[in-house]
């Protein structure tokens, strides 16, 4: 790191010293946004932790230690000024130093306690951001005690990941699902919703207004929880008791809203294997107490499950997360002509199996982000396009050259959940059907 004059004259405050896991990292024009999920440095290397197979250590320390939400902007350019990389990239272990309280001199960033009744944010004053090389022995017991795998359900014996998974969702596939007994007059019926979360995102598939699979239960998070609406209940309230949860990946807007109805915790997840950070390893903590966790393991190549009504696409290993998640897309008909593709944060340009599917609704990538060089498939004549978005979000989504590109391509009936949950394929939307619809959604629907 380089010495300035600014840190020189404050050798004397009081210092604490911060592991860091990179949760996002946004440039918006100079400026760089980050969020860290950070512990105390000594509070961690009290615990003593034998080997990876001390598990009983490990749990000890994710259920009590203390974390905390770091966030920071500073000119892009002057980044070099506090850490020893030109640049600081997302899913990685940092490790920072910061004075307690307000300096004018320095740069300044906010620490908020995660789970604290009282979670009022404090003034810091960072001075140094040090890379953690994965070779490093902190890093390497970081990502010893911050894994999946002390959570991970192993599949039944005989059974691969794969196979295991696949049997869930071909569970969902049959109809196999017990419903309540008011439900069973009406004919079963199939439909998409994108949910209003703020700037996050979830979607259920839902077979009698009942939701068998939620793809993500994100929403408003970091920066943009004051984007996550009230009322979110009737969307994670009403599912079935054999649900699953797919999860695109482990970016929090992506599955907040598990920490707010914690009963999600106890449906089966079908997760990507990507790094995580301790806000992370707690939810995984908490599905592996009570529900099933699936984990699909990264290759080089993409994996494909193919159901009747689904395909879900594990993307090849990458250092993004944005890039190496679960992609679904869903076959309101069985067949690959009528398809919805739900790809998470994913550019388009990551989903090989585009070309073999006839896409006629798409929720935009990455709340409508910009991926530069990313273009979407031609729209049929008949389709829906959806932004799922937190309303006056930090990052500018969605931004106008996605949503000017989209156009460019034929994707010109939009709905934006900031109006409302909206319907993304419905079938079979008789009269009736559309009533109960109406009646069981106090919030605005967009059909
Ligand atoms: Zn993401
Ligand atoms: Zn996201």
């Amino acid at each position: 790191m380089k010495e300035t004059g600014i840190l020189k004259e404050h050798v004397d405050q009081d210092i604490r010293e911060y592991y860091c896991f990179s949760e996002n990292v946004e440039r918006i024009d100079e400026k760089l946004h980050i969020t860290f999920d950070s512990i105390s440095m000594i509070e961690f290397n009290k615990f003593r932790i034998e080997s990876y197979n001390d598990i009983s250590s490990i749990i000890e320390l994710i259920d009590s230690i203390r974390s905390y939400q770091i966030s920071l902007t500073l000119n892009a350019d002057s980044l070099h000024q506090i850490s020893d990389r030109k640049k600081i990239e997302e899913g990685r272990w940092y490790k920072l130093t910061a004075s307690l309280g307000e300096e004018s001199t320095s740069l300044q960033a906010s620490l908020t306690e995660h789970s604290s009744e009282n979670s009022e944010s404090n003034s810091i004053s960072i001075r140094n951001i040090s890379f953690l090389n994965k070779n490093n022995s902190e890093a390497k017991k970081l990502s010893t005690v911050f894994s999946l795998s002390h959570f991970a359900t192993p599949p039944r014996e005989g059974f691969t990941i794969i196979e295991e998974i696949t049997n869930h969702i071909v569970h969902l596939d049959d109809g196999e699902l017990r419903f309540p007994r008011h439900f069973r007059p009406f004919r079963s019926f199939r439909s998409l919703v994108a949910h209003d979360v703020g700037q996050g995102s979830c979607n259920s598939l839902r077979d009698r207004n009942i939701t068998q699979v939620y793809f993500d239960v994100g929403g408003g998070a970091g920066r943009n929880t004051d984007t996550y609406p009230r009322g979110t209940e009737y969307i994670f309230d009403n599912h079935h008791e054999d649900a699953v949860v797919i999860l695109s990946h482990w970016d929090k807007d992506h599955w907040v809203s598990a920490e707010r109805h914690p009963h999600l915790c106890d449906l089966t997840w079908i997760v990507p294997d990507q790094a995580l950070g301790v806000s992370h390893t707690r939810l995984a903590r908490r599905i592996g107490l009570n529900g099933k966790l699936f984990v699909w393991t990264s290759h080089r190549q993409t994996q494909a499950i193919e159901t009747q009504y689904l395909s879900l696409y594990k993307l090849p290993t990458h250092r993004n997360r944005n890039y190496s998640g679960i992609v679904a897309i869903y076959k309101p008909h069985g067949r690959r002509d009528n398809s919805v593709l739900i790809p998470g944060d994913s550019p388009y340009g990551k989903v090989d199996a585009l070309a073999n599917h006839e896409v006629i609704a798409t929720i935009v990538p990455h709340h409508g982000g910009t991926f530069y060089g990313d273009n979407p498939p031609n729209a049929p004549q008949s389709h829906k396009v959806v932004y799922s978005y937190g309303r006056a979000n930090r990052e500018g989504h969605p931004t106008f050259t996605t949503t000017d590109k989209h156009h460019r391509f034929g994707w010109l009936n939009r709905r934006d959940t900031i109006y409302g949950c909206v319907l993304v394929h419905p079938i079979n939307l008789c009269r009736r059907n559309l009533l109960i619809y109406l009646l069981h959604y106090r919030h605005r629907i967009q059909i």
